[in-house]
């Protein structure tokens, strides 16, 4: 695994992951959802070909505790041949852990409980890392103790002494063979002191990278600006950002201009499992002209949709044969109408998740992509003051009140 910052733009940071030999992911890039190492929705052989960034996914180990195991995926050589992704970066990321130090595996008697099909289940550093190792995962995320935003103190600490514990357990356990591809997980909750103990004790490790965990549990987004910003001046600015649970077009700017590199989303699963098609704008320089021809701000309300996507379930568009998004390059839209995809939804085909998710998908990394050009030309702070304004003309609520 390599890593290079080529460019900074307000903060922001425009790089390239070397994955694997010929598997390169520019930065900020996106992580594509995966659920047990399946892409939501779409087939393999369609992810090929789905847009030139989607190159790596996100796989949750705790997803692999009981069927298939660890043993079934290493006896199939690796999460890539099970799933049959060969050619795509994985990378292993665990969340929505509770930990319980009367319970676990080790010496340390700790354990971290996880809802599985067949009930909740302690694990430790070394089951974990036996579901890691058996994916060979081109990098892998240790396991944190992520807490809420409205833990007490003391909690809160104890959820930073018991993340670094786990790094320390889990690094011990990674085969030598396969290098140094741990990001080690910075956590401290709403504490500007805890997260900064977090993340000077982490860059302290042997790890290849970062990524910042508890965001994304109800934290207020100001506050977020903040604590991302102290933990960043803390880590080494050569190494690779990762952040999990953020996904609203303002979150991931607010992050971008930060300086983190590499995100994983449930944003455009959310969007498609509710009939939506993102359409928020990407081209700062044609902007106008393609407000000319969208709906107002009252007009998509009705709907169901705002400035950010169309509700795909409204009698709006039932004979409606304009593309989800004028312009839109990708499969869905070179091929099918809004009406047909509203028939879809209607009939209850999930022909209808496909296609949305394949525009979702495109629409996410398309924006991505105009991320990093404008990084590229110096003009992150544009784009991005351009981008939030559009939004609040048309009445969007703040990334902080609007979950998607
Ligand atoms: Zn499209």
């Amino acid at each position: 695994m390599e890593f290079a910052v080529r460019t900074w733009s307000a903060g922001a940071r425009l790089g390239s992951l070397q994955l694997a030999a010929g598997l390169q992911v520019e930065t900020p890039g996106l992580l594509l959802l995966t659920r047990k190492g399946l892409p939501a929705f779409i087939p393999p052989d369609l992810l090929q070909n789905l847009h030139p960034d989607a190159r790596a996914c996100q796989v949750t180990p705790l997803h692999f505790l009981e069927s298939p195991n660890a043993t079934t995926v290493a006896k199939a050589g690796g999460l890539h041949k099970l799933v049959s992704l060969t050619g795509f970066g994985m990378v292993a990321v665990a969340r929505d852990s509770l930990m319980d130090e009367s319970n676990g595996e080790g010496s340390s008697k700790m354990g971290a409980s996880f809802e599985t099909s067949s009930g909740r289940r302690v694990v430790g550093p070394a089951k974990y890392m036996e579901v890691v190792n058996a994916f060979k995962p081109d990098l892998w995320v240790s396991l944190p103790d992520e807490v809420p935003s409205w833990v007490a103190e003391k909690r809160n600490r104890l959820s930073v002494d018991r993340t670094l514990q786990w790094l320390d357990q889990c690094l011990s356990l990674q085969p030598a063979e396969y290098g140094n591809r741990c990001l080690g997980v910075v956590v401290g909750s709403t504490s500007l002191d805890e997260r900064i103990r977090s993340a000077e004790q982490t860059a302290t490790r042997n790890v290849a990278g970062f990524s910042l965990g508890g965001f994304g549990l109800g934290e207020d987004a100001a506050q977020r600006a903040v604590q991302m910003e102290a933990v960043l001046t803390k880590l080494p600015k050569e190494k690779v950002r990762h952040v999990s649970g953020i996904g609203l077009p303002e979150e991931i700017l607010q992050a971008v201009g930060a300086g983190i590199d590499v995100f994983d989303s449930i944003y455009p699963f959310m969007l498609t499992k509710g009939g939506y098609a993102m359409t928020f704008p990407l081209n700062m320089e044609n902007s106008q002209r393609s407000f000319d021809s969208e709906p107002t701000g009252e007009e998509l309300a009705r709907s169901g949709g705002d400035s950010a996507k169309i509700n795909l379930r409204s009698v709006a568009y039932r004979l409606d044969n304009a593309p989800l998004v004028i312009g839109c390059k990708c499969y869905t839209c070179r091929k099918h109408t809004r009406a047909y995809i509203n028939h879809l939804i209607n009939t209850h085909e999930m022909l209808a998740q496909t296609l949305l998710e394949i525009h979702n998908t495109y629409h996410y990394l398309e924006f991505f992509k105009a991320i990093r050009h404008s990084i590229k030309l110096d003009k992150f702070h544009d784009f991005r003051n351009w981008f939030t304004s559009t939004r609040q003309k048309s009445g969007t609520p703040s990334p902080s009140k609007s979950r998607q």
